[in-house]
């Protein structure tokens, strides 16, 4: 595979490569290069990320999002991916990036956030994303996204017990979630412990994350979809934050 280096995404290619033995092509480090120029125009007038020093983007946006390949390789044609709580597009756009044949849908409750996506996603040139400007909750009841994803991620979004209310009902009986956490990973997988099980999920495993020059350890949360969710679940919008099933 092709492994220019093009100047501006330098650290993120050599790390992709030492790291997770992805090797970026000439265009996909293209992409990130405008998608870390877009982020930054864009963050001058809407709040999308606090990170802005182009090193931090590499990794703690782009390389971070990328993780998931410690858990799940997302390498079968048309496999279907949501990513709830997007933001910024994160982590649900540097994988599409790097794995253009997924179907990746972005879910976004905020307004000027899923502007930021379709603008994003249309001048990168991905075909095959959906942008939908809504809450998980209302995805979740919503015949056109419930149980239809293969795989469901989030990134900074809510604690485990809520966020597997947003996830779960997404996903396909035999899907998986990876919720993407900080230290407080092992805590919040034991509390959320009854809520995958009321909503058809089960633990599969802790992976610990390591990203250079960053102390803290991350986690991914992969949790395995083994039954259909009661069709009761997601509760109306605000209730799994307000009181989270436990
Ligand atoms: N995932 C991105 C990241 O890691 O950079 C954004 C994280 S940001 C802290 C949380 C995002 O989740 C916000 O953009 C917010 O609007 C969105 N969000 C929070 N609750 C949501 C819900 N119930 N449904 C859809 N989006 C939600």
């Amino acid at each position: 595979m092709e492994a220019i280096i093009i100047s501006g995404v330098e650290t993120l290619a050599r790390t992709l490569n030492e790291t997770l033995r992805l090797d970026l092509t000439a265009d996909q480090q293209r992409a990130f290069r405008a998608y870390a120029a877009l982020l930054l125009e864009w963050n001058a007038h809407t709040n999308l990320t606090a990170i802005t020093e182009p090193a931090a983007i590499e990794t703690k946006h782009f390389l971070d999002s990328l993780t998931l390949l410690r858990a799940v390789r997302p390498t079968a044609a048309g496999l279907r991916v949501v990513d709830v709580g997007s933001g910024a597009g994160f982590p649900g756009v540097p994988l599409k990036v790097v794995f253009p044949h997924i179907k990746l849908t972005l879910v976004e409750a905020t307004g000027k956030k899923a502007d930021f996506l379709e603008h994003l996603t249309r001048t990168l040139g991905l075909r095959d994303v959906k942008v939908v400007n809504c809450r998980a909750e209302e995805c979740g009841q919503d015949a056109a996204h419930r149980e239809r994803y293969d795989l469901a991620l989030a990134r900074a979004v809510a604690a485990m017990p809520t966020l597997a209310e947003y996830l779960l009902p997404l996903c396909r009986v035999g899907g998986q979630c990876v919720a993407y956490k900080g230290e407080s990973a092992p805590q919040e997988a034991a509390q959320a412990e009854n809520a995958l099980r009321i909503l058809g999920g089960q633990l599969r495993q802790l992976v610990p994350i390591e990203l250079p020059g960053v102390a803290e350890t991350r986690y991914l949360i992969v949790i395995d979809k083994r039954v259909a969710t009661p069709e009761r679940y997601p509760r109306r919008p605000g209730i799994p934050a307000k009181r989270p099933l436990s």
